[in-house]
């Protein structure tokens, strides 16, 4: 049996989602999506043929090409229109991110565990956020009020751990901002069609 140490992490692997497939247009057409191996800030390009119902993925990487046809599934939203999801080749079940690698596979058929060494920065904070508000006795809304130090908390404890608070709230606001930065500048994934000049980052 493998140990769970030897286990991938999910960041350690190049993952396709199926948001980029359906904001490239490519449920239904011809052209590629960049997707990203972290760690070497190398990218890897994902050629996909769309044909409605299923896409056929094409991956030319170091480790040999990756062909697979991969069948598209959809559900209804809450206000209207649908929502799209990959069927797994592996377990046919519905998924939104595809593992790609000799095999593509999603997170449980390819065993891939979420390391808390990747945790993002993002949830770390929240998890210290919401103990925060757990130890002054206050709901884990965290931009609600607080309550009154609880029974047993000096008054100077109660103040020391709600300037904690705030001061780890600007940050976690920070951070929360940093993703959205990104994906709104950076290049989208339709600007990677095939025969299409690829665009200069401003990142
Ligand atoms: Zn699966």
């Amino acid at each position: 049996m493998q140990s769970r140490k030897s286990r991938r992490t999910a960041d350690e692997v190049p993952q396709l989602r199926i948001t980029q497939v359906v904001e490239a247009g490519l449920t239904n057409a011809k052209g590629q999506v960049p997707i990203f191996e972290d760690g070497t800030g190398h990218t890897l390009l994902v050629a996909i043929d769309g044909h409605g119902d299923y896409i056929e993925i094409y991956v030319a990487a170091g480790w040999g090409n990756t062909e697979q046809r991969i069948e598209l599934t959809e559900t209804p939203c809450n206000y209207g229109g649908t929502r799209k999801w990959f069927l797994c080749p592996e377990c046919a079940k519905r998924c939104g991110v595809l593992y790609i690698r000799h095999r593509i596979a999603c997170r449980t058929c390819y065993d891939l565990t979420y390391s808390s060494q990747y945790e993002h920065a993002q949830d770390r904070m929240l998890r210290k956020l919401k103990q925060i508000r757990r130890a002054t006795g206050s709901d884990p809304d965290i931009w609600g009020p607080f309550n009154l130090p609880p029974r047993g908390m000096s008054v100077k404890r109660w103040k020391a751990l709600i300037e904690e608070f705030e001061q780890l709230r600007k940050k976690y606001w920070r951070e929360c901002e940093k993703p959205r930065k990104w994906r709104n500048s950076a290049p989208k994934a339709h600007h990677w069609k095939v025969g299409a000049r690829i665009p200069t980052s401003p990142l």
